[in-house]
Order: structure tokens, then C-alpha cells, then sequence
């Protein structure tokens, strides 16, 4: 049997004149996700009713709680705009709810058919009602109740309780396309949640320093990127070898400079593919403070070799709240894997901490990496990563 889904959107209604387009981009990444599920979507009245068999709920359930755009859901009883009919759906709904110990309960009904003859108020009291005097230990309470039954009289009458939660946010791809710097890290994975949350599609690049890290490396970014798809859809990750960038970099340079001019590197990299690709922005998962390449001097160094926008969503959070996320979103427990994927050898024991802008830049322009760079990236590798949603959700 079908069970429908009521998607419940949020942020795209505050959206004016152009909220049908967003509406139209978040139904087209729907319709994706759900390409191997057999289904059927009605959008109507900016309303999604999403049908899909039972034997799929597992599936359909953890791609709605992912997908940027739904801020709510609920699997939901359809019965015609008949009172004995409703009367039992409401009966249904609150006994699934009371066998999973919820109690107390208020009924909320809304009308978009008007022509129905109860109107909201006193449909809500009939159905009450019927539930107090079905199950005697029922109780109303208007306030706090465990849970609250829905109904929406439409063209036919739904019936659900509570909604699951989704991720909010808005559709992927209405700000457009950026590269997310993704590293091993507990930082970037979380970062390209957020900006996809805020419509930002991604492709992401991994710069890796093999064989002075492992494999096992690489295949760690790629599970992270793996799970930060199951929010995304489908998305590239490029690898650069930058492995004798580095080597240059350590070689020439002073040491304690290293990772500045690493970061800086990365960024004119980073710029180069954006513009092969035509992407709009490179993320970073930055935090103020977090390290010392992450000063507003040492920020404000790297950025100079790009022009791009350069996104960096966890700048003013902190470490905690960063777990927090990466712990929901599925990727803390990749992301604490041992392998590292920088090298000790290449981090400075007493990094610069505020760059002196003029005079850095004119050390590591000296450095005239720009063939090097062009090099990886003529040699930069990309696979095509596909969502993984098991596990946990935001
Ligand atoms: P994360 O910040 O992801 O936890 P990290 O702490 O090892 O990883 P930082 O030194 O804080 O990384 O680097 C700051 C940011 O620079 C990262 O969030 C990421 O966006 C980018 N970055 C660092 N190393 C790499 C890498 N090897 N490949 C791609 N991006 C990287
Ligand atoms: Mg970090």
C-alpha cells in the first residue's frame, strides 16, 4: 500500500515573485533523489504530497530528512470529506501515537476548502471528542501536549500527527555551484552541509600529499564526501597531487611560513578550477581563531589569490557546536578515523601567526609555484561520489 507524505516547506515561503522557481528547483531535487523509488509527487498550492509504497518508507524517510528545502514531514491518513470517515482517521492517528506512549493530545484542523461544513474550531472539538470518549485515557491539553493531530481538509481530508523534521534551509543549486576545499577533517564536511542548506550546490577538491599520507586518506575524504552527498545528491570530488608543491615549499621556504604559503597555494588552485568549471565560490571550513592559519591576517593572505567569493560558514562558530553538527549529520565518527591527511612533516612547530601582508606575498610570489600548480591540476583526478544516507540525520 502507498503511504503519502505531506512535505511541509519552510524558508521558500518567505520567498515573493520568484518563490515558484523555488519551488519548481526543490520538486526537480526531489524527483532526483527518489529516482530509484517507484512514486508519484502532486505539488499543488506550493504543497508537496509525495506516494510512495510502504515497503520503501526506510528509503523515502531518510531522503526527506536530508533533503535542503523540507523543514517538516509527516506520513499522513487520506480519507474523503466525510465526518464518520475522518472521525476514524483521527481515531487511528491517536492510537498509533498512544501506543508509543503519548498521551495527552490537542487536534488541529485547518480548512482550505471553506465549502466544508464544520469549520476548524468545531471540527477539532468533534474530533476531540470522539478520541476522550474512545480512549479514557486520553486527555486534551491545548498547551503542551504530547502530540497533536493534524487536519487539513483540501480536496480530500489528511489526517497525520506530528511531523519529522527535516533539514530546512533552501533548495541545492538556487545560489549556484561552489568548490568546497573537503579535507579529513571534522571542519569542512560540516561546512559544505550548511552552504548546501543555503542552496549552494558543490564539487569538492582534496589536496593530497601521498605518499607522505596514506590511502586509507584518501578514502576517508571520499566516505565524507559520500555522506555530505546524501544532503547534496550526486557530486564530484577532484584530487590534486600536491605533494611536490609542498616538498617546494618546505624546501624554499622559511619555516615557519609553511603553512601559510601551503594555504595560499590552495587557494590559487582552488581559484584556477573554479574558473575551469565555472563554479561561484570556494568554501572553506575555516573557524577564526581554530588555528594559525585561520587569523584574519593569515585569512586575508590566502584569499588574495583568489578573486572568488570565498565562503567560510563556521567562521565564527565554535568546536563544540562543530561536532554537534558532524555528529548529526553522519560524518564525526569518519572524520575521527586516524589517518591523517596532512603530514607532521610539512606543519611548522612555530607557525606565523599575522602574516605581514607585502612582505609575504613577495616571498611566496618569489616562489613562482604557478607551473607546479598548473601541473596537478593537468593532472587532477575525478570520480563522481553518490549519496549515503543510512545512519544519522540533522
Ligand atoms: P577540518 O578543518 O576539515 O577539520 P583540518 O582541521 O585538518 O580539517 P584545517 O587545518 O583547519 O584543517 O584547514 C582549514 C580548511 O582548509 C579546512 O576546513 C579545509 O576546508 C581546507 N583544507 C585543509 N586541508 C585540506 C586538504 N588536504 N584538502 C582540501 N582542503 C583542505
Ligand atoms: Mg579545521
Amino acid at each position: 500500500m502507498d503511504i503519502i507524505y505531506l512535505l511541509k516547506l519552510g524558508e521558500i515561503h518567505l520567498k515573493g515573485e520568484n518563490r515558484k522557481q523555488f519551488i519548481e528547483l526543490l520538486r526537480v531535487n526531489l524527483r532526483r533523489r527518489l529516482e530509484a523509488i517507484p512514486h508519484k509527487l502532486i505539488v499543488r498550492d506550493g504543497r508537496f504530497f509525495l506516494y510512495a509504497p510502504d515497503s520503501y518508507d526506510a528509503d523515502v524517510s531518510s531522503i526527506l530528512n536530508r533533503l535542503p528545502g523540507i523543514n517538516g514531514w509527516a506520513r499522513s491518513k487520506a480519507t474523503a470529506k466525510d465526518l464518520p470517515a475522518i472521525i476514524a482517521a483521527a481515531l487511528e492517528v491517536y492510537k498509533n501515537r498512544l501506543d508509543q506512549g503519548f498521551v495527552s493530545f490537542k487536534v488541529e484542523s485547518r480548512r482550505a476548502d471553506k465549502g466544508f461544513a464544520l469549520d476548524s474550531y468545531a471540527l477539532s472539538r468533534e474530533l476531540g471528542h470522539e478520541i476522550c470518549e474512545k480512549y479514557p485515557q486520553a486527555k486534551v491539553d491545548v498547551h503542551t501536549p504530547d502530540t497533536v493531530i493534524n487536519v487539513e481538509v483540501r480536496e480530500q481530508v489528511y489526517v497525520y500527527a506530528d511531523s519529522e523534521s527535516g533539514v530546512r534551509g533552501l533548495p541545492v543549486g538556487c545560489a549556484g555551484k561552489g568548490l568546497l576545499l573537503l579535507s579529513g577533517g571534522i571542519d569542512s564536511p560540516v561546512a559544505g552541509f550548511h552552504m548546501l542548506r543555503r542552496g549552494l550546490a558543490l564539487e569538492n577538491l582534496y589536496f593530497n600529499a601521498y605518499p607522505y599520507t596514506s590511502h586509507e586518506a584518501w578514502e576517508k575524504v571520499k566516505s565524507l564526501a559520500e555522506v555530505v552527498a546524501g544532503y547534496g545528491g550526486p557530486m564530484q570530488l577532484h584530487t590534486l597531487h600536491f605533494t611536490e608543491i609542498q616538498l617546494k615549499i618546505k624546501k624554499d621556504a622559511a619555516a615557519n611560513c609553511s603553512t601559510l604559503y601551503f594555504r595560499a597555494a590552495m587557494m590559487l588552485s582552488a581559484d584556477r578550477l573554479c574558473k575551469q568549471r565555472r563554479l561561484n565560490s570556494i568554501v572553506t571550513g575555516e573557524s577564526l581563531s581554530q588555528v594559525a592559519s585561520q587569523t584574519a591576517e593569515n585569512m586575508r593572505f590566502s584569499q588574495s589569490y583568489t578573486d572568488m567569493a570565498v565562503l567560510r560558514p563556521l567562521c565564527g562558530t565554535d568546536k563544540e557546536d562543530i561536532i554537534r553538527t558532524a555528529r548529526k549529520i553522519g560524518t564525526y565518527e569518519i572524520s575521527i578515523l586516524p589517518y591523517e591527511d596532512c603530514c607532521v612533516l610539512f606543519s611548522p612547530k612555530y607557525p606565523v601567526i599575522k602574516a605581514d601582508f607585502e612582505q609575504e606575498r613577495r616571498s611566496f610570489d618569489r616562489l613562482n609555484l604557478g607551473p607546479m600548480i598548473e601541473e596537478a591540476l593537468a593532472s587532477c583526478e575525478t570520480i563522481t561520489v553518490q549519496p549515503k544516507t543510512s545512519g544519522c540525520k540533522a
